[in-house]
């Protein structure tokens, strides 16, 4: 069972700062130890390339007309295999291979068969890429693709310039193919209302969602919402909680982006980390974007009781 638009803006609207939240987050916790059987998840992005997008959504480095990429870098296939082969070596389940909006799905295809072939081990390829129709949906899934990264921003057509039609027409695709749907409630600010998450995340039920989660807005210098801050932990620690209880046995996975410890007290139990071009900052990230790597996410995961 999932709760009802007006009774997740409810609990959204807990005082952050109250006894009723870390009532909500501990609770949080306990639905999400026992949904899960007490296992946790480290998500392992990889930006493939660091390069202008002309989609120029308002909260992403990438923008072509923010001019923030200097010098172009588009990683070859044994660089993505060696980072992939990195990730599953330290255990690392879901291997996320993110794109610009426009990058060439037969290449991500092909890489994709060929890491499957080069790389063994236990572990899921995530795509978070363009639109795309079902029979590459199809395809991709043969190819060795299990699920997508796909959302609706928070003010997908305000801050993005993609109207919700077309965003909605891919989540349709993943929901008639094999493809599991990854989607947060992204990129969540200060600018946000209650009720815009709500609905974003009740939304995403509707297309069978099995990891949601917050993803924080990261300002970056230089975008349109660069000067905006960012949200506290503590915020975002509760509108995981939030989610963990409103998604009940819907959704298995709750993920929390950028990680804090609070975070995976309150119900999440998948962390991201991230290499290579990342849309939250504007360098090329050669190691772990802010440093946060396989071992901090194990040490974060292991002191809270966690298996991974
Ligand atoms: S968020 Fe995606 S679509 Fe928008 S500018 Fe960045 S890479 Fe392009």
């Amino acid at each position: 069972m999932t709760l009802s638009k007006p009774e997740v803006v409810a609990l959204l609207e807990i005082n952050t700062s109250s006894d009723a939240c870390s009532y909500l987050r501990k609770k949080a916790d306990e639905a999400g130890r026992l949904l899960t059987g007490n296992k946790a998840y480290m998500w392992g992005a990889i930006g493939l390339d660091y390069a202008p997008c002309p989609a120029n959504c308002d909260f992403c480095s990438f923008g072509e007309a923010w001019g923030l990429i200097e010098t172009e870098k588009i990683y070859t296939l044994p660089a993505i295999l060696a980072k992939v082969k990195e990730y599953v070596d330290n255990q690392v389940h879901f291997i996320v291979l993110r794109t610009t909006q426009y990058y060439s799905l037969d290449t991500l295809t092909d890489y994709v068969q060929t890491i499957r072939q080069e790389v063994a081990g236990d572990y899921e390829i995530v795509v978070n890429v363009g639109e795309f129709d079902l029979p590459t949906a199809n395809r991709m899934h043969a190819h060795g693709v299990e699920g997508v990264y796909h959302a609706i921003r928070l003010r997908e057509g305000v801050d993005t310039r993609f109207q919700t039609k077309e965003r909605l027409d891919t989540l349709s695709a993943v929901k008639q193919s094999p493809l599991k749907l990854i989607h947060l409630v992204e990129p969540v600010g200060i600018e946000h209302s209650y009720e815009e998450i709500a609905n974003r995340f009740l939304c995403s039920l509707e297309y069978g969602v099995c990891i949601s989660g917050i993803m924080a807005r990261i300002p970056v210098k230089g975008t349109p919402l660069g000067e905006m801050p960012r949200l506290s932990d503590e915020e975002i620690a509760k509108m995981i909680a939030v989610l963990r209880l409103s998604g009940g046995k819907t959704v298995e996975h709750i993920c929390v982006h950028p990680a804090s410890e609070l975070a995976i007290q309150s119900g999440a139990n998948v962390v991201v980390i991230e290499t290579g071009a990342i849309p939250r900052d504007k360098a090329l990230i050669t190691g772990k974007w802010l440093n946060f790597d396989y071992v901090a996410a194990k040490r974060f995961f292991e002191e809270n009781g966690f298996i991974i």
